[in-house]
Parts: structure tokens; C-alpha cells; sequence
């Protein structure tokens, strides 16, 4: 923590657990806020000498062997609640295609237990919503996906004949960050909300993909405002707040995915937006950088008043967090 007006962005790293994990290559620090690699003996010999073999990674935490709940309470739940209470938000999970990205954000259908962050978090907030008489809540959705530096409504409801594909643009003005021509939908229960998450998600762009056959190819942003009007017992009439919770496309090496064609178009436009979102949180990591470049790629733009320091919204009160899950 750099202190308590800034906010920074907090790291995890998530494992997933497999059969034949490299346990004597991958070991985690005792507080579970570090990993080392190591490269095995024959790995070693290929490398040579001039070679790094060893790394050593710190963060806020490993998520090794955590159930879908464990994860949400661990890098959500506060998130939700200081969102609840005026701060603009991001989860993202970022990672190779397989490493279960769409697990952690989404989760499985079959069963409940495994729901991801993004239906836990349409739960809290609903849960806090219904609790509230002052503020009254309202709450809104919007599903954006960014397909090769493109932008796309998932929630879209007008008909994909083409007529109605409007250029969406984002703009950016003194209330925040918004997307022009992006649906953003009023929803009142749970349900809707979860219904919409789920008619977003199957239009998402998907392809064949030698890592995985259902890889995606777009970084997806699922959006939920919030709306706090204060009837009785504030000065402040209304604060806004906003939780990003984004799916990240794939990060795969270009030479592994063995790559070709659109593919390779694809893979290129994930990579450069991946790599400018990197440069982004190493900047906000970093307390003596006061400019930072979001305008670089869609992803970060969208982002800048969601990510690090410039999070908070009207009425700032408590340390905001932005949360990024590799
Ligand atoms: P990504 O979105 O990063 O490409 P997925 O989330 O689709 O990867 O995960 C790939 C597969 O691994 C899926 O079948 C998913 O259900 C499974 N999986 C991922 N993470 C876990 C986990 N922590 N526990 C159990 N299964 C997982
Ligand atoms: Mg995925």
C-alpha cells in the first residue's frame, strides 16, 4: 500500500491446479506473497551459463488450490463494497489462453459453486441494493468487447443486419470515461442481470486456436454502475461509481500458438494492447510518474478513470483498489 489517499493496483497470481504440476520448478514463498521459478538441471544445461535460470516474483498474494469463493473474497468483495460507496473499480485476469481466465471471471454454468467473480459480484451488489432506503440504488449494465482495436456492444439490441453498426468512440470528459453508442442497461434484480451477462457472453468473438479451441480472441468488459441517490440524510444528492471486471484477451507468444493469417492479425493487436496495459500499470506503480498515456490502446483509454489513482469518483472516502489476476 503507497498510502492512503493513492490507490495502487494489487496483484495475484492464480494456479491452476493440474495433474502434472511442475512443483520442483514453481515453489511459492511462505507468506504466499512470492513465487520462484526455477529451471531444472537439463533445462539449465540448454540455456547455458549466459543465461538467466532463476526468477523471483513478489505480489499480494497466490491463489493456489482457492475455491472460486476463496477468490472472491480475496480480491473482490472490498472491491464491491468501496464501489457500492462511490469508487470506480477493475478486475482483470490476464494470463495465456487456458490458464483460466473465463474460469475465474465467469466460472462454469453447471454448477453453482463455481460461478465466477463477475455473478458474485452482481450478487453483492444487488444484496447491498436491496438492503439500501437511503441511498436508492439503481443499477445499470454494459458488456464491451474490444475485437482488434474495434469496439462492440455485446448488449446491443439492435438487430446485426450492419445498418445499425454505429461507430462507438470513447470520450472522455470531467464526469469520467464513457463509451458513445455503447447500451447501458437499467436492470432491477439479479436475474436480468445475470440474463444479460449471459446473452453478452455467447456472442463473444471465438476462435480456433491451436492452444485452445474456444480461445478468445477480444478483451470483454463487463460494466456495472451504480447510482447512489441520497434522499435524506446527505449534502451530496448523487454519486456515481463504476466496477470494470475484464476478461482479457489471451497473451500467448505468437511463435507457440503457431499462428497465421487473421490469427496472427489478432495476436498482434492483443499483444500491442497488452503490452500498452502493461505500461500503464508499471507507470501507476510507480509514484513518480505523474503522466501516464492511456490514450496508447481502447483497453487502457476505457480504463483511465477506473485504474490506479484516478479512480476515485465524486466522493472519494476509503482507499480504492484496482486488482489485476495473472
Ligand atoms: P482462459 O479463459 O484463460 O483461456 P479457461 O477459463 O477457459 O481459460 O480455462 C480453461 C479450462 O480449464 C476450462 O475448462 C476451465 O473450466 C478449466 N479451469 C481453469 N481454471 C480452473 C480452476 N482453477 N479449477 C478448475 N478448472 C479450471
Ligand atoms: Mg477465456
Amino acid at each position: 500500500r503507497m498510502d492512503l489517499v493513492r490507490k495502487r493496483v494489487h496483484t495475484f497470481v492464480r494456479v491452476k491446479p493440474t495433474a502434472d504440476f511442475a512443483q520442483d520448478m514453481v515453489k511459492f514463498g511462505p507468506d504466499n506473497k512470492r513465487i520462484e521459478i526455477c529451471l531444472k538441471k537439463d533445462a539449465k544445461k540448454e540455456a547455458m551459463n549466459s543465461r538467466q535460470t532463476s526468477w523471483s516474483f513478489k505480489m499480494d498474494g497466490v491463489l493456489h488450490n482457492t475455491s472460486q469463493e476463496q477468490v472472491y473474497e480475496t480480491v473482490a468483495k472490498k472491491l464491491v463494497s468501496e464501489a457500492l460507496i462511490g469508487y470506480n473499480g477493475t478486475i482483470m485476469c490476464y494470463g495465456q489462453t487456458g490458464a483460466g481466465k473465463t474460469y475465474t471471471m465467469m466460472g462454469t454454468t453447471a454448477d453453482y459453486k463455481h460461478r465466477g467473480i463477475i455473478p458474485r459480484a452482481i450478487q453483492q451488489v444487488f444484496k447491498a441494493t436491496a438492503q439500501s432506503i437511503d441511498p436508492l440504488i439503481t443499477i445499470r449494465i454494459s458488456y464491451l468487447e474490444i475485437y482488434n482495436e474495434t469496439l462492440f456492444d455485446l448488449l446491443s439490441t439492435v438487430t446485426s443486419d450492419g445498418s445499425s453498426a454505429m461507430q462507438m468512440t470513447i470520450v472522455d470528459c470531467p464526469e469520467g470515461v464513457y463509451v458513445k453508442g455503447l447500451s447501458i442497461h437499467t436492470v432491477s434484480f439479479e436475474e436480468d442481470a445475470l440474463s444479460l451477462l449471459f446473452e453478452g457472453e455467447s456472442k463473444r468473438v471465438i476462435a480456433e486456436h491451436a492452444l485452445n479451441k474456444h480461445s478468445s480472441r477480444s478483451h470483454c468488459i463487463f460494466t456495472i454502475y451504480i447510482e447512489s441517490r441520497f434522499r435524506f440524510f446527505s449534502d451530496v444528492k448523487c454519486v456515481n461509481s463504476k466496477i470494470n471486471l475484464i476478461d482479457l484477451a489471451g497473451s500467448e507468444r505468437l511463435s507457440k500458438s503457431g499462428s497465421e493469417g487473421q490469427l496472427l492479425k489478432e495476436a498482434t493487436y492483443i499483444n500491442k494492447s497488452l503490452s500498452f496495459l502493461e505500461q500503464v500499470v508499471t507507470a501507476l506503480a510507480d509514484p513518480k510518474r505523474d503522466h501516464i498515456s492511456f490514450r496508447q490502446s481502447k483497453l487502457t483509454y476505457v480504463l483511465k478513470d477506473s485504474l490506479g489513482k484516478s479512480c476515485a469518483s465524486q466522493q472519494p472516502l476509503t482507499v480504492p483498489s484496482s486488482k489485476v489476476i495473472t
